[in-house]
């Protein structure tokens, strides 16, 4: 390069840092206080800020250097779809112009009052993983969410929950689009933004994370202690057939899953949450209970039986009934504590990814290098 040429430095995107970054970044490059740097991730995340210029207690100047130096890229919620059993979608457009989103799920008490707020968010733009009942898992992978780009998903939820049902979100799983442990850092340090006092206050343990199995992050997650929930998206319990629809089952198999299983249970002491979804005569037979109970013994946990949302091009359909209420006797006789989640949000685009693709998305990578 000549010497002559002057390379421009890109301006910071102040939603990749974490807590720590930020203020390192507030005091190496403008040498402020760390009150600032509070009152900064305070505007970032609590408060929602889209400019620097609205960050009204920061000083004047102080603002135009932040427009100078840096860059809020803020997930902008571009579409809302309401079900009518009060399940709500929202689709966020990202500043590169892709598009993720996020469900509302809320649960009433008999007179209607809500009662328990969930929010499922998204951790990536598609998937790599290409799960064969996955909307996101047909667009493919194209990129990590931010650490900002996770957290926005989960604020504007709660401002949405408190509109509609005048209460805040009570629990948030990493359960929408994307592989959250492929993301790792990010991940945990959104949790760790929307559990901040300056975030939303949330307790850690209101947070679940969920994954295909992907054995060395389970392991980090335990060394590092991590506070939030693990929950392990099982959908087959034999090696067999969690190959035929899921491709990750190939290379990280039952036995590598039941190794990091233990071995988080042995570090952190914590339960675990095991998602079943129930497909009909694919995994729903007494040897298919059996198995998973098995499995259900590796370390202390609970089964979520998910009534799949049927999505257009997939074989796999939702269990009937009758083949739900004997498998859930197979699995009561067992002993495995198991609970139910009924299909929510029938009448919108509620799989996984479906909304985002019926609004364009395109088609990305995945692991088996195929497109689509
Ligand atoms: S189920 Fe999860 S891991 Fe599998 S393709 Fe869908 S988003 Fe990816």
């Amino acid at each position: 390069m000549s010497e002559n040429v002057v390379t421009k430095q890109l301006p910071a995107d102040l939603k990749t840092f974490t807590f720590d970054e930020l203020r390192a970044f507030c005091t190496e490059k403008l040498n402020l206080p760390r009150f600032r740097s509070d009152q900064l991730f305070q505007w970032i995340y609590q408060k929602q800020a889209s400019s620097f210029e609205e960050m009204t207690n920061l000083p004047a100047d102080l603002r135009v250097r932040l427009a100078e130096l840096a860059v809020l890229h803020k997930a902008e919620c571009v579409k809302e779809q309401r079900s009518a059993d009060g399940t709500i979608k929202a689709l966020f457009e990202l500043h590169d112009g892709h598009r993720v989103e996020a469900v509302l799920i809320p649960e009433f008490f008999d007179d209607g009052v809500a009662d328990r707020l969930t929010v499922c968010i998204s951790s990536q733009v598609g998937c790599m993983f290409g799960c064969s009942f996955c909307a996101t898992g047909m667009m493919g992978y194209f990129r990590n969410l931010s650490i900002g780009e996770i957290a926005d998903q989960a604020i504007h939820m709660d401002a949405i929950a408190r509109e509609t049902f005048g209460k805040r979100i009570n629990n948030i799983v990493y359960m929408g689009m994307g592989e959250p442990l492929h993301n790792y850092k990010a991940v945990m340090h959104s949790a760790a933004a929307i559990c901040h006092k300056l975030g939303l206050g949330l307790s850690p343990k209101r947070i679940t994370i969920s994954t295909v199995g992907l054995t060395k992050q389970i392991r980090q997650m335990a060394d590092e202690n991590q506070p939030y929930r693990l929950a392990i998206s099982l959908h087959a319990a034999s090696d067999d057939k969690r190959n035929r629809i899921m491709p990750i089952n190939e290379s990280l198999d039952l036995k590598s899953l039941e190794e990091a299983v233990r071995y988080y249970h042995q570090k952190t002491e914590k339960d675990l949450t095991y998602e079943y979804l129930l497909f009909d005569e694919f995994n729903d037979t007494k040897e298919d209970a059996a198995l998973l109970a098995r499995i259900a013994g590796w370390a202390p946990s609970k089964v979520n039986i998910i009534m799949y949302n049927n999505v257009a091009g997939v074989t796999l359909q939702r269990a009937r009934e009758h083949r739900l209420n004997s498998f859930l006797a197979e699995l009561t006789k067992r002993r495995v504590l198991a609970t139910v989640r009924r299909s929510r949000g029938d009448d919108i685009d509620a799989g996984c990814g479906q909304l985002a693709i019926r609004e364009g998305a395109e088609i990305g990578k995945t692991i088996a290098g195929k497109k689509g």
